[in-house]
């Protein structure tokens, strides 16, 4: 997707700021995807990286919201396709 229209589209999902820190709190440093450990000394695209993963995608309406974000590596996250 183009850098413009994923911008565009995380406003119109925009529901509230989601930080690391808290998902990583919430979610205890797991991958809510694969339930292992997410290596936050890895920086993307490392497979074990963190990344904040929409549980329904941005593409398909989901919100920029706690409610539908978790913490999954970016190999977890990038299987899954839409982010
Ligand atoms: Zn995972």
């Amino acid at each position: 997707m183009k850098r413009k229209a994923r911008k565009l589209m995380f406003r119109r999902n925009y529901v509230e700021p989601v930080t690391m820190a808290v998902l990583r709190r919430r979610d205890q440093d797991t991958c809510r995807i694969c339930g292992e450990p997410v290596d936050f000394s890895k920086r993307q695209p490392d497979p074990r990286a963190a990344t904040i993963d929409h549980v329904r995608a941005l593409t398909r309406g989901g919100p920029h919201s706690y409610e539908n974000t978790q913490l999954a590596h970016y190999r977890c996250n990038a299987e899954k396709g839409a982010c």
